[in-house]
């Protein structure tokens, strides 16, 4: 028999989770779908210096264990599985969940996002073998190592700070001569040693038999092109939304990230989008798990609308 809920929340990170924390408070018969583990980014941060109430940094995994285990004491549905189709009609929404279709009145989309890749035709081949997109995971094979990080905002700087505590020599390749990142961030990493700015560059090509060798950059103004001797190379470009499952007729904006109004409602009667998977200029934890909450919030007067 198919299941069937008052809301199925889709993303287990920080968006997802609140929103969940919100629902059962409210006694909705909710499920929760988490493709890979609970926690979404905050497993990939290091810690948070900003998160509101943690006068001293917090670490991304701890935040994350403490978010999902808030929902613990409220029964509820998990599903360690993706979701791979929404078919949307008003109060009653089919998911594919896995290989299993579920029924859910409201569905709360908090998929968030993935990182965008440098785009070069070599890169796939070196993803795991000099590339990667995670300083807190892979951070740690190259102790000593002279490498490079990708990216101007607030991960790129972020993540450079942490690997100058395990690498050698940190050589931040940033395509324009000022960094989008918070002024606390950029002062501590133009106070940082072991990190050289390569302003206006840009990287070309990707050098290396099985794994990453060096790394050719090309500077924007001059068009001047150098190789550096880099062992790994670590992106942080940006980010593209995860959102290959939504219904097509849902509105996203010109990057694929939905529309929502204020309240997180999407233009389809019962489907609301949380955190970063919204079009918005915000990606933080805190405006994920505001988000989440004022979904969550939406949901129940919508499923009252319903009863009513
Ligand atoms: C390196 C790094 C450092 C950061 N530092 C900070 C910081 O210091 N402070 C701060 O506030 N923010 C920071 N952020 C940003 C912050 O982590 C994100 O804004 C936040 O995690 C977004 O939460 P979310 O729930 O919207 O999405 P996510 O955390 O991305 O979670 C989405 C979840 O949905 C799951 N999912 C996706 N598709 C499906 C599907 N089809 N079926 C089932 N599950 C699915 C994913 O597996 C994932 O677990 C950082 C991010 C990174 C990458």
């Amino acid at each position: 028999m198919t299941k069937q809920y008052d809301a199925v929340v889709i993303g287990g990170g920080p968006a997802g989770v609140t929103a969940m924390l919100y629902l059962l408070r409210g006694g909705a018969k909710a499920a929760l779908v988490e493709k890979l583990a609970p926690g979404g980014q905050l497993l990939l941060t290091e810690h948070l210096e900003n998160y509101p109430g943690f006068v001293e940094p917090v670490k991304g995994y701890e935040l994350a264990d403490n978010i999902s285990r808030q929902i613990e004491p409220y029964p509820h549905d998990k599903f360690y599985s993706e979701v791979k189709e929404i078919v949307h009609a008003p109060g009653a929404n089919r998911l594919l969940i896995g290989d299993e279709w579920v029924e859910a009145k409201v569905v709360i989309i908090a998929s968030g996002t993935r990182h965008r890749r440098i785009g070069l035709p070599e890169e796939e081949r070196f993803i795991g073998k000099g590339i990667s997109f995670c300083a807190l995971c892979d951070g740690n094979f190259y102790r000593n190592a002279e490498i490079g990080v990708v990216g101007g905002g607030n991960s790129a700087l972020e993540e450079s700070l942490y690997l100058s505590r395990i690498a050698s020599k940190i050589h931040l390749i940033h395509r324009r001569d000022k960094f989008r990142g918070e002024e606390v961030y950029v002062r501590k990493v133009l106070e940082e040693p072991k990190i050289v700015v390569e302003y206006n560059n840009v990287v070309t090509a990707l050098h290396g038999e099985t794994l990453l060798e060096a790394v050719t950059v090309k500077n924007v103004l001059s068009g001047e092109e150098r190789t550096l001797p880099l062992q790994g190379l670590f992106v942080f470009t940006g980010f593209d939304p995860v959102s290959e499952f939504l219904p097509a007729d849902i509105k996203v904006d010109e990057r694929g990230f939905i529309i929502t109004d204020t309240e997180m409602k999407t233009n389809l009667p019962g489907i609301f989008a949380a955190g970063d998977i919204r079009s918005k200029q915000c990606r933080q934890v805190i405006t994920a798990a505001g988000d989440g909450a004022t979904a969550a919030h939406s949901a129940r007067l919508y499923l009252e609308s319903l009863n009513a």
